[in-house]
């Protein structure tokens, strides 16, 4: 795309699978006793990294289901205005693990908590593939982080640039020059 520019390799395919299997563990080991488990993907980010996350679940009984939210562009970091879509799917009572790309400022999963916890469901986990703790306004902390990255703008597995890039099978750091 005009204007991007692949500056380096954050993670290698290599590296995001180990990552992956590390969540995966941590997270069958924490609900080794639950029968069912709800995996709420935040899209659009989360889709990959959600679908390599969930073959790696051991406990018996899964239920993927998806909820749009959006916090507006980069260039709008500041304005905080984070929109949040339907679940696709009953929560209520529930055991439900959220899975986000990224958490940044926190605010899109701060939102989403409040939302959320208004639906009963019977427990409430969030896990984030990468946290950029320097950026954090918003009081958010998730149970399950795969990688704490510096602050830098990502795309890759998931993550996108102006909605391209999210095929890419690496993590990248890239440059804009508009
Ligand atoms: P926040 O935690 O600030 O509410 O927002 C997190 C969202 O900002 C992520 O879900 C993602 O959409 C976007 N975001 C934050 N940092 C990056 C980044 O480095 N790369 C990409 N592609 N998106 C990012
Ligand atoms: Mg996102």
């Amino acid at each position: 795309m005009k204007g991007m520019k692949i500056k380096r390799i954050m993670f290698t395919e290599e590296e995001l699978s180990g990552i992956v299997s590390g969540l995966a563990d941590k997270i069958n080991s924490d609900l080794k006793d639950a029968e069912s488990l709800v995996v709420l993907c935040v899209l659009k980010g989360a889709a990959v990294f959600t679908t390599d996350l969930v073959r790696r679940l051991s406990i018996p009984d899964v239920r993927i289901e998806f909820i749009r939210a959006s916090s507006y562009g980069r260039e709008d970091v500041s304005s905080g205005n984070v929109t949040v879509g339907a679940v696709t799917g009953d929560i209520e009572g529930k055991d439900v693990l959220v899975v986000e790309d990224i958490i940044d400022t926190g605010r899109t999963l701060s939102e989403l908590k409040e939302r959320l916890k208004a639906m009963n469901p019977k427990s409430l986990r969030f896990c984030g593939l990468f946290d950029k703790p320097s950026r954090r306004t918003a009081d958010f902390k998730a149970d399950y982080i795969g990688a704490v990255i510096p602050d830098e703008f990502i795309v890759g597995y998931g993550l996108d640039y102006a909605e391209y890039y999210r095929h890419l099978p690496y993590v990248a750091v890239i440059e804009i020059n508009d």
